[in-house]
């Protein structure tokens, strides 16, 4: 186990910066440069064609909607889109990679010099520079089998190129100075925040379990605010909120203790761990790795008119900081409530249950209390939760139109996540719905008196609070499925006291 110094010592004696690398996954039709679908999942290497196998002789075409989406990330991010740029040829051997280079963008990227306000939990605003924003295709992906899942010590690899070819938008940041014992924070909320933005947008479905959105942190840290820059590491694919500030933590720690013992820290890149939030070596890695990048040949420059570029900015929806501030006002909670529902990642989730009816307490009631621990309980996504938003609406429906107790809600919501149908078709089908007719209610309530005849003495005697008794004998009775308040009347006028 390496030396780590305290992070508040850390805090209190260097000075971090950060650098983040942060891949966005388009959802277009197809791949980057060739027709095969982009989908995730599937079997492996049904998602190809020559072009993404890289076979000889296949030529790439430029997928005009993945630039699109890329201009409308740019744009999001407030930067500058190029007026023209290219495609290079990023030279490197790896068998997920099968032409043996990536087809990328180096020195001109579509979109670059833009800025991201980021906010913190405390409600503090901080804002990050953004170098560039460029265009590039993703790679297969190789699966080590045997072993630990790892190349060292398996016994062979698959290769999968379903994701080779897959659009990608790499946002690389200037380097992120000033933000101190909160570094941990601002990577983190960073990478949130372009996540809900290229959600927001359209252009991704930036699910970070799918990989959809996945950062590279370097990390360096320095004595005081106006000493150079120190070394980087680079910690590669950090694919959870959590671990990106984790590993941003981590790494301060481990050079902190590296530093003061003399030592320097090593250029390199490193791996997350997850099993311990920590981060390992991997390679050594120069400023100046040679990559033998070169224009791309086989593509034309891209250059996008300005009335394009125009027509997408005049298209781009509300971002998400601006709908935050509306719907907190909308739905009547408190800042700090609006933050719970964002880091449970319910926002989208109940605004659509809203939409399609439901009172906004309500849908933050289910979203954020049942289906969030029965998504934590089957270590599910709140999207992967078998459950959609007019589903929540008509649960919803079904207790503020007194049909269903909030017990007997949660009954029919259980029947809907164990797939038997809609929370109405449930509540039917398991005949959960609150009995509330006269008939069958004046019955339990007439046996239930008629069991308890000192209660009913009481009662008579004005003694209405006993009444209670008799109501839980009912609900008894009814399993839980009786109108209480109509019980209660009921109780009333068969003891004379309404
Ligand atoms: P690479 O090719 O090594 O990935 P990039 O330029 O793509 O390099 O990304 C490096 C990232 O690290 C950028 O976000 C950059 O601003 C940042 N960075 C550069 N120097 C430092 C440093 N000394 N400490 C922390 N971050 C740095
Ligand atoms: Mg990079």
């Amino acid at each position: 186990m390496e030396e780590l110094m305290d992070f508040d010592e850390v805090a209190a004696n260097f000075d971090p910066v950060l650098g983040l690398e942060v891949h966005v996954e388009l959802a277009t039709t197809t791949k980057m440069f060739d027709a095969a679908p982009n989908e995730f999942g599937g079997e492996p290497n049904v998602n190809t064609t020559p072009v993404s196998l890289g076979l000889p002789g296949a030529l790439p075409v430029v997928n005009k909607k993945a630039i699109e989406y890329a201009i409308r990330l740019g744009l999001a991010l407030n930067c500058k889109i190029a007026e023209s740029c290219r495609f290079a040829r990023k030279n490197y051997f790896y068998p997920d990679l099968s032409k043996n280079f990536q087809t990328s963008q180096s020195d001109e990227p579509i979109a670059y010099d833009g800025h991201l306000d980021v906010e913190l939990d405390d409600g503090e605003v901080f804002r990050v520079l953004i170098e560039r924003a460029h265009v590039e295709e993703d790679a297969g992906k190789n699966t080590h089998v045997g072993g630990e899942g790892r190349l060292q010590g398996a016994t062979h690899s698959l290769v999968d190129y379903n994701r080779a070819g897959v659009p990608l938008v790499e946002i690389v940041t200037r380097p992120i100075e000033g933000a101190g014992a909160r570094a941990p924070e601002v990577a983190a909320k960073y990478v949130q925040t372009i996540r809900d933005i290229a959600r927001a947008i359209g252009v991704s479905e930036a699910r970070m379990e799918r990989g959809n959105v996945r950062a590279d942190v370097n990390v360096s840290l320095r004595p005081s605010p106006d000493a150079p820059l120190g070394t980087r590491t680079e910690t590669k694919n950090v694919n959870s909120f959590r671990a990106i500030a984790r590993a941003v933590e981590f790494e301060m720690c481990r050079q902190a203790a590296v530093l003061s013992s003399g030592q320097a820290v090593l250029q390199e890149t490193r791996h997350w761990q997850e099993a311990n939030s920590t981060t390992s070596p991997g390679r050594p890695k120069s400023d100046a790795d040679d990559y033998r990048y070169f224009p791309e040949p086989d593509l034309v420059p891209i250059a996008p008119p300005a009335e394009w570029v125009e027509e997408i900015r005049a298209s781009l929806p509300e971002m998400p900081a601006a709908r935050r501030k509306r719907l907190t006002a909308e739905w009547g909670v408190s800042e700090m409530e609006m933050r719970d529902i964002v880091n449970a990642d319910a926002l989208d989730f109940i605004s659509d249950s809203v939409d399609a009816g439901a009172s906004p307490a309500g849908a933050r009631k289910w979203w954020m209390g049942e289906l969030a621990r029965y998504a934590k309980d089957n270590e599910l996504a709140l999207a992967d939760v078998p459950v959609s938003a007019a589903d929540v609406a008509e649960l919803d429906g079904l207790v503020q139109s007194g049909k269903l107790t909030d017990k007997l809600a949660r009954q029919a919501l259980d029947g809907v996540l164990a797939g038997e149908g809609s929370p109405a078709e449930v509540a039917a089908s398991r005949g959960l719905e609150v009995v509330s007719d006269d008939g069958a209610l004046g019955a339990a309530v007439d046996e239930a008196l008629a069991a308890n005849p000192d209660v009913l003495e009481k009662i008579r005697a004005g003694k209405v609070q006993a009444a209670g008794a008799i109501v839980g004998a009912v609900m008894k009775a009814t399993r839980g499925k009786a109108d209480a308040a109509r019980v209660r009347e009921l109780i009333m006028e068969r003891s004379g006291q309404a």
